[in-house]
């Protein structure tokens, strides 16, 4: 399947190219390069071949997409363009809402305007808010009451989604869409092809590991007050392969008489010092800390139930260990200490 990939040279986008790539799909990147690389971008269309391509354009420019989708014969999109963090998302909720929804909207036009009907839409566990511990670990159907404007951008977008879907089917044109939320995504290629390298870098795992390095300063403990066995946050983190994998388990099965709602996650949870400890086996160093107050939009405890994509489509996490995927991430860090720069 020829599959347009939104924020295809962004962490998690590139690597899911390359999961497309081995299954022999073919890929055209589309990214407006403001967080993504174009290094991570060449690197994926040199494996490709006659295989790729990439598109430099902005998601939420309509026109740009649909000349992409229409110029390059694309049947499918994976839709990752977005902004992710969950604490500028509380700094800067405007932008959250502009380019998470704004470009949403513009794909979806896009799209419209050229008859393509397959859509894997990335979501995330930040649209299920702070569930109470008798719904953790967190199934699809726990109720979604977002406490960020990531969250609360995202869950948006899913409901943009499902109403343009529902509309298309209702007129005779049936639309097949994913919507697949995303726990914490950590690790990077296996291979060390490609890389995690964000600006800024706020995400757990890179930190952690970049302070080992040296090349940060003390990573930040964000609260030990919380309610947890160690008293601090606790996540679920999903290997970026494992991820990717997932996307080409559900893109093969897209069916527009039944949309697809599915949790990516690893049923486990680790805590920041539990993931401190893995960067710490997985460099061979100590990761310096310091103890910082809780950082607002935070929920304390999020884990997957993953089971519904295990019994629906047999996708289960193949890197289940913390260790494996710190270490992954750590290769590539060492044997790239300016990132993709
Ligand atoms: N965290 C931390 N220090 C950091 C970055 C993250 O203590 O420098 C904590 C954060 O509070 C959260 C967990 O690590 O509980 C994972 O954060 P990350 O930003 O990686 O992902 P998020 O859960 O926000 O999507």
């Amino acid at each position: 399947m020829k599959v347009l990939v939104t924020g295809g040279a962004g962490y998690i986008g590139s690597h899911t190219a390359l999961s497309l790539l081995a299954s022999g799909h073919e890929v055209v990147l589309l990214d407006n390069l403001r967080r993504g690389h174009r290094k991570a971008a060449e690197i994926v269309v040199n494996i490709a071949g006659s295989r790729g391509a990439f598109v430099e354009a902005d998601v939420g420019d309509a026109n740009a997409v649909a000349a992409a989708l229409t110029d390059h014969g694309v049947e499918a999109v994976i839709h990752f363009a977005a902004l992710a963090y969950v604490g500028e998302s509380v700094e800067l909720p405007l932008q959250y809402w502009r380019a998470n929804l704004a470009g949403s909207l513009g794909l979806l036009e896009a799209m419209d305007r050229c008859g393509v009907s397959r859509l894997v839409a990335s979501s995330t566990c930040s649209t299920y808010g702070c569930p109470d511990a008798e719904f953790i670990p967190i199934a699809e159907s726990c109720r979604q009451d977002p406490v960020n404007p990531y969250g609360e951008s995202k869950l948006a977008v899913e409901r943009m989604v499902r109403a343009h879907a529902a509309m298309k089917t209702r007129s005779g044109t049936p639309f097949a869409f994913a919507l697949l939320r995303y726990f914490n995504v950590a690790g990077c290629d296996p291979q060390g092809r490609l890389g995690e390298d964000h600006e800024p870098e706020t995400h757990l795992v890179p930190s952690a590991i970049l302070a080992a390095l040296g090349r940060r300063p003390p990573l930040q403990v964000f609260g030990r007050d919380w309610d947890t066995h160690d008293g601090t946050c606790v996540r679920d983190y999903v290997h970026v392969t494992d991820l990717a994998e997932a996307h080409i388990a559900v893109l093969e099965k897209l069916n527009p008489s039944s949309p697809m709602v599915f949790n990516i996650g690893t049923g486990r949870g680790d805590s920041v010092l539990e993931v401190i400890k893995a960067c710490e086996r997985a460099t061979g160093r100590t990761v310096p800390c310091v103890d910082a107050p809780r950082r607002a939009g935070d929920p304390g405890l999020l884990i997957a139930d993953a089971r519904k994509i295990a019994a629906e489509l047999g996708w289960r996490a193949r890197f289940s260990s913390m260790d494996e995927t710190c270490s992954h991430a750590a290769q590539w860090f060492t044997a790239n200490p300016r990132g993709y720069r």
